[in-house]
């Protein structure tokens, strides 16, 4: 179970949405020792920005647009390949 923190104040800003509203983002991140990160960019109108890598150092990136449709979902391949 991951836990979501929130980067202090700094954290938050404006910026151009991936729909092109203006909107306040939050960043959340979280680590853990073995090598996962899960980081979160949230705007205020409900598009968000998701990466997550897992321990084996693949990734995923996917850009959901607050209606829900994915504007990106990517995974990058495991490490070494
Ligand atoms: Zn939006």
């Amino acid at each position: 179970m991951i836990h979501l923190r929130c980067w202090g104040g700094r954290s938050v800003m404006t910026e151009n949405a991936p729909c092109g509203k203006q909107a306040r983002t939050h960043w959340y991140r979280d680590t853990d020792d073995d090598g996962l990160i899960l980081e979160n960019l949230i705007y205020a109108c409900g598009c968000r920005y998701v990466y997550h890598q897992f321990h084996d150092g693949s990734g995923r990136a996917r850009l959901i647009r607050h209606d829900g449709k994915a504007l990106i979902d990517e995974r990058s391949p495991e490490r070494g390949e």
